[in-house]
């Protein structure tokens, strides 16, 4: 069959496909436990649901500008003042069908055929691959647990070359949930300054943070907010993942840029979708707060008690919600005398044995470590970890 060597060279989610294994082991009956999940298990707002009702019984129903309403970009603006000291007019902001889409968008505008951009291992598993979707070459820069899984402004610069177009930075991270300084961010900005790259900053988790503070690299300065194009959305900070609204910050050519192609390729967001995100930005944010102390607690739990565990490690992570467990002891073990080569065989045979669902780091780059989403209750937490200490203490 004739096919696109571009798209036949793209991976499917491996986080997403965990997720439906899991979903469907639950559906056949199977007492199983997951932690692959990348979204947050609180329900969306009622307000926000509201919003929505309303919308949809007033009838607003129609198409709106591509790039999205008018009223949200206005709301994006309010939101990177308030949130991030950071001024921009309507223009630079465009709202899309979640950051992954806003990602699609914003590779499509600044990439050609075989530009580099650098993306920092472990890393989240779509950028490689939205990269590749939009003719560039995805550059790993690993990050080691030692230095908290952040990467050296050294460790950047020894890969750039005259194809590197840009720079991906994710905080805080999903996967290591790990959270740049300001002053690590300083020395990144002035790196992609000097070699006239673009920074995209993937901030989708900056509030869902628990040690430190998040600090957006466009607010280093106006000289490093105009080759910053921040990415963010509605998704994770207020439990609206199927909802399906992103938007990015810009210099207004890459916004327009982006508006363009995203008028032909899908129109607007989901109009009601786009309230609703009205609604998240401007109306009450204490959920939010209380959906940061509970996230906060269990990671307390979940990460004192893996450095319990023998065999197993973590670093505690600021933010986001997942933790990455250091399985590199285990690594050659046996368990009923079938080996554990890799994180990839450590995941299936949790979930086979023991029927908790974690998401190997092979995906992100870490092939020593397996994800923990605590997107989940304590109650589940508590279950999890009990298996997998009993796992653990059967292997040989
Ligand atoms: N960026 C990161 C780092 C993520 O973890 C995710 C979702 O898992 C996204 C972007 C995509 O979010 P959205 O649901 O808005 O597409």
């Amino acid at each position: 069959m004739y096919l696109s060597e571009k798209f036949l060279s793209i991976s499917p989610s491996p986080t997403l496909s965990i997720d439906a294994k899991f979903k469907q082991m639950k559906k056949d009956g199977l007492d199983v436990v997951g932690f692959g999940a990348g979204e947050p298990d609180f329900d969306t707002p009622k307000h926000i649901k509201d919003a929505a009702i309303k919308a949809i019984l007033d009838g607003k129903t129609k198409y709106t500008p591509a790039s999205g309403m008018p009223e949200l970009k206005k709301a994006v603006c309010q939101k990177f003042m308030r949130d991030n000291s950071l001024y921009y007019e309507p223009n630079q902001i465009v709202v899309s069908n979640g950051a992954k889409h806003s990602l699609v968008n914003v590779f499509g505008a600044i990439l050609n055929e075989g530009d580099e951009v650098i993306i920092p291992a472990p890393y989240w598993v779509s950028y490689p691959e939205i990269v590749k979707i939009n003719s560039g070459v995805p550059v790993t820069v690993y990050a080691s647990e030692d230095n908290d899984f952040k990467v050296t402004p050294e460790q950047i610069e020894e890969k750039i070359t005259e194809k590197t177009r840009a720079i991906v930075l994710n905080s805080p991270s999903n996967p290591t949930g790990m959270v740049y300084t300001k002053e690590e961010l300083e020395k990144i900005a002035e790196i992609a300054l000097k070699h006239s790259l673009y920074i995209v900053s993937d901030e989708i988790y900056e509030h869902l943070i628990y040690e430190g503070k998040h600090f957006s690299i466009a607010q280093i300065s106006d000289e490093v907010k105009d080759i910053t194009i921040i990415v963010n959305g509605v998704s994770k900070t207020y439990a609206m993942t199927g909802w399906r609204i992103g938007y990015t910050a810009s210099n207004p050519t890459i916004a327009k840029v982006m508006s363009n192609v995203q008028s032909h390729a899908t129109s607007n967001p989901n109009t009601i979708a786009q309230i609703a995100a009205i609604e998240a930005l401007n109306g009450p944010q204490e959920e939010l707060g209380a959906m940061v102390a509970e996230f906060a607690k269990r990671r307390n739990y979940m990460a004192d008690r893996i450095n319990k565990i023998e065999g197993v490690s973590c670093i505690k992570p600021h933010g986001s919600f997942y933790i990455m467990m250091n399985i590199k002891n285990i690594l050659g073990k046996k368990l009923n005398g079938k080996t554990i080569h890799s994180a990839d065989e450590f995941a299936e045979m949790l979930l086979d044995d023991k029927l908790v669902a974690v998401v190997p780091g092979t995906g992100f780059e870490a092939p020593d470590y397996v994800r923990w989403s605590y997107a989940t209750s304590m109650e589940n937490i508590k279950e999890g970890l009990d298996r997998l200490e009993k796992f653990l203490s059967e292997l040989e």
